[in-house]
C-alpha cells in the first residue's frame, strides 16, 4: 500500500486539505508550477490531473523507477556533450 510518508519523500510541498482529507502537491512525474497532484490516504491511491498518471503503490514505484532511468539517461547525455566540448574547444 502507498502511504503519505512515501509520497512526501517525492512531493515535499504536499499539504492536506482539511475538508476532504486529501493531500495535494506538485506532481513528481511532470514539471508544473501549481499542484495538480493528489493523494488519497483512505484509498492509498494517487492521481495527477496534469499528466493523468495514477494508481496504487505498484504504479507509484514503477513510475519512480522510470523517472530515475530518465534522469540517469539525461545525465549521461549531458556528460557526453560536456566531454565532446572538452575534446573540441572552439
Ligand atoms: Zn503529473
Amino acid at each position: 500500500m502507498l502511504f503519505v510518508e512515501d509520497v512526501k519523500r517525492e512531493v515535499p510541498d504536499l499539504t492536506q486539505n482539511r475538508r476532504t482529507g486529501r493531500w495535494w502537491g506538485r506532481c513528481p512525474f511532470h514539471v508544473e508550477a501549481t499542484g495538480s497532484f493528489m493523494f488519497d490516504e483512505k484509498s492509498h491511491k494517487f492521481f495527477c490531473l496534469g499528466c493523468g498518471l495514477g494508481g496504487e503503490s505498484a504504479e507509484w514505484f514503477r513510475q519512480l523507477e522510470l523517472k530515475g532511468r530518465r534522469e540517469a539517461a539525461e545525465e549521461r547525455r549531458q556528460a557526453r556533450q560536456a566531454a565532446r566540448r572538452d575534446a573540441n574547444p572552439s
